[in-house]
């Protein structure tokens, strides 16, 4: 399965973190041939959507990014998600960072889990997350974080002590919003740091913010659509020149009403990836919908794409 690069030395820069707006100039700088593909692995720890389906087994929305045989980045958190991680091996201790594209369950409601579990490990460095900014009516990932532990009335009030700074813990949850708007649809620079970049941009998932991702290590790439309908278009921008793009494949190519509105089509889907020039094309975030049309959409795809695509099980494991 993974795909044989020439090795090169490349030099991240360490730099501090920080979020803010920027131009997408100097875009796309990390060429695929960089690609240390060894050092790097993104392991499937949820494939499915939110709903249950009679006698499936797989987990909603959940990845984790390996560097260095160390799990350094968690993106999303589904239900059963966290079920995965553990059955991944990973290590709690190594996780530096949560990336969330949006904040519905199937994507977020595992996050206080992972918190009141890394309570038994001896992780003592703070954890990042990110997430969009919200709306009068959605939870920003600040308010989304705070919402579910802070000592006063969140959730789960006993597990305050992570982002309270009156209160001594091992460790803290440093949370920041990631500017959204429809308006502003400029790359967003999220984190920089200990051989991690992250940068993200707005996308559509009809009145819920949600943001992409593209994840740079080892001079490889692995971006994240997130769910989104794909109106904006963006993300082929963000995801330029990608070893593997995860794509969330929701919605067959018929798609009406509401669900149109919140998921993008497969020709989309194609096309996104075509644009892109992405190498390898993962679709996960199935639904029965999805799961009926399959051999379809997965023709309607391969129609604009001509890369790799593939519909992975929860657990499987590539390398850029
Ligand atoms: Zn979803």
């Amino acid at each position: 399965m993974p795909i044989k690069q020439p090795l090169f030395t490349i030099v991240l820069s360490v730099c501090s973190l920080f979020i803010a707006a920027s131009s997408s100039a100097a875009f796309g700088q990390v060429s695929p041939s960089q690609c240390q593909s060894k050092r790097v692995k993104l392991q499937m720890l949820g494939t499915r959507g939110p709903e249950l389906l009679a006698g499936d087994t797989s987990a909603s929305t959940g990845y984790l990014i390996w560097l260095d045989n160390k799990a350094r980045v968690v993106v999303e958190a589904g239900s059963g998600s966290l079920q995965r991680f553990k059955q991944s091996k990973a290590s709690i201790n190594d996780v530096d960072l949560m990336l969330f594209s949006h904040f519905h369950v199937d994507h977020s409601v595992d996050f206080p889990a992972y918190i009141k579990g890394a309570f038994f490990s001896d992780r003592t460095k703070d954890l990042h997350v990110f997430g969009p900014s919200g709306t009068q009516f959605v939870a920003s990932a600040e308010q989304f974080v705070a919402r579910a532990i802070n000592s006063k009335n969140g959730m789960y009030p006993y597990l305050g002590r992570y982002i309270d700074t009156n209160q001594h813990s091992a460790y803290k949850i440093k949370t920041k919003n990631i500017p959204w708007s429809y308006g502003d649809l400029s790359i967003r620079q999220v984190y920089s740091k200990k051989g991690i970049k992250i940068q993200a941009v707005p996308t559509h998932h009809g009145p819920f913010p949600s943001v992409a991702y593209r994840v740079e290590l080892a001079g490889c790439v692995i971006s994240f659509s997130g769910d989104m309908n794909g109106r904006l278009g963006e993300v082929p921008n963000l995801a330029k020149n990608s070893d593997i793009l995860v794509a969330h494949y929701a919605v067959p190519e018929n798609v009406q009403g509401v669900a149109r509105n919140l998921h993008m089509k497969p020709s989309y889907i194609g096309e996104m990836a075509q644009q892109a020039k992405v190498k390898k094309l993962l679709l996960t975030h199935l639904m029965a919908r999805s799961l009926e049309a399959k051999d379809e959409s997965l023709k309607i795809i391969k129609k604009q794409f001509k890369g790799e695509v593939i519909l992975p099980n929860d657990l499987a494991v590539f390398q850029p």
